[in-house]
């Protein structure tokens, strides 16, 4: 799950890192208020999108006035920002963070992914900040330094100072960027963040060290347990369809495909794309109903799957072990009686109760392509889809 900016700053002063001040916006007239009640003589309009790269596709403005706020403020909100990842279509913007300016002397880069290889958070930090880590990476990886903290220990005073040095901060800032670093971890910790990236972390031209971007994952597993965070969710940036299925507890993704795909269990979910790719055609989502589905699960997941304009097929397939072939075989039926199926629908079952649910499909009277083997099912999938 994912947060915005002004969100993940908020969580970052409650763990004691230090950020500029700032508000959400959601109209210019908040954002004149919120830029007198800051004073000072610079503020910044930040565009608030659950996407990175905003400064280049001109979401971020530097204003010298508060008629500079109103104006910019005026321009960014409603506009569909385009960025490197948000793709052609862009996002709408419908929130605004007002911050104070900072005086940037340098901007670093500060980031905490879980590494599964070691089982630890990863901290990778870069004297290149503010631009894209990834072309960092690629060119120059030797300037991205990384250790991996230890559960028991946090991140040690020796580790963070190490690092901090390696990335160019001057030595009277190294207690201020360590003290950052150790709150920024206690943040990630105790939220169970996937991913923090604070891009660019920046030096002030009185040395101060602070989080001019904040980027938050966290870990959808543990959201059962993290109210607080389930709380931030803007539904305005989330896939409908994917907020649908969430509350059926079904594990959808939707992808830009053309052939549903209804599957128990990740893995064959997984290799169930593949088989269609293999086959030349393109899967419209992943979706795993899981090994405890119902009736009712399994319909709701056919109904979201057909809320998408562009299918042109859908593909189930499930290995029937806790989950049962009829159980699925009924969710089909019900669904297909609920909507209008218009797509082919391609089959193939195996496992626990196989007879039986296959009994059903074939008295229900539904069209159903049936498959022996999964990659019979691909195949005719991506056939079906093709309209052959
Ligand atoms: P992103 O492009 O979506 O990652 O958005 P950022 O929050 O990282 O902002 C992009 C860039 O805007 C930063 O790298 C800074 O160079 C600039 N910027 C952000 N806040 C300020 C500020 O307070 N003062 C100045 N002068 N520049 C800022
Ligand atoms: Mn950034």
């Amino acid at each position: 799950m994912n947060i915005h900016e002004y969100q993940g700053k908020e969580i970052l002063r409650r763990f004691g890192v230090a950020t500029p001040r700032g508000f959400p916006c959601f109209s210019a007239d908040d954002a004149v208020r919120a830029a007198q009640d800051l004073g000072g003589k610079v503020w910044v309009v930040k565009a608030q999108i659950h996407a990175g790269g905003r400064g280049k596709g001109g979401g971020v403005k530097v204003a010298k006035s508060i008629a500079e706020v109103r104006e910019y403020a005026s321009k960014i909100l409603g506009m569909n920002l385009v960025t490197h990842q948000t793709g052609p279509e862009g996002r709408l913007v419908r929130r605004l963070l007002i911050e104070e300016g900072a005086d940037i002397r340098k901007e670093l880069y500060v980031g905490m992914v879980v590494d599964r290889g070691t089982q630890r958070v990863a901290l990778m930090a870069s004297s290149e900040g503010g631009m894209d880590i990834e072309e960092v990476a690629s060119h120059t990886p030797e300037k991205i330094h990384k250790i991996f903290i230890d559960p028991v220990t946090g991140l040690k005073d020796g580790e963070a100072d190490g690092i901090a040095r390696k990335i160019g901060i001057p030595e009277a800032s190294i207690p201020q960027a360590r003290a950052f670093m150790q709150s920024l971890y206690k943040a990630f910790d105790e939220c169970d963040a996937s991913l923090a990236e604070i891009n660019p972390l920046i030096l002030t031209g009185d040395e101060r060290v602070i989080a001019l971007d904040a980027k938050f994952n966290f870990d959808s597993n543990a959201l059962f347990r993290r109210p607080e965070i389930v709380a931030l969710r803007d539904p305005d940036e989330e896939d409908p369809a994917e907020i649908e299925a969430s509350k059926f507890d079904l594990t959808y993704i939707s992808l830009d495909g053309n052939i549903g795909c209804l599957v128990n269990g990740a893995g064959l979910a997984m290799a169930t794309m593949d088989a269609i790719k293999l086959y030349g055609g393109s899967p419209a989502n992943f979706l795993d109903v899981g090994g405890g589905a119902t009736t009712e699960k399994v319909t709701e997941a056919f109904k979201i799957m057909l809320k998408n304009p562009g299918l042109k097929a859908i593909l189930v397939n499930i290995f029937g072990g806790i989950m049962k072939c009829d159980v699925i075989a009924a969710g089909v039926v019900e669904a297909a009686r609920q909507v209008d199926l218009k797509v082919p629908l391609v089959v193939r079952m195996k496992g626990t109760n196989e007879e039986l649910g296959k009994k059903i499909l074939a008295e229900s009277g539904l069209p159903i392509i049936a498959a022996k083997n999964m990659a019979e099912a691909a195949e005719k999938a991506v056939k079906a889809a093709r309209g052959e």
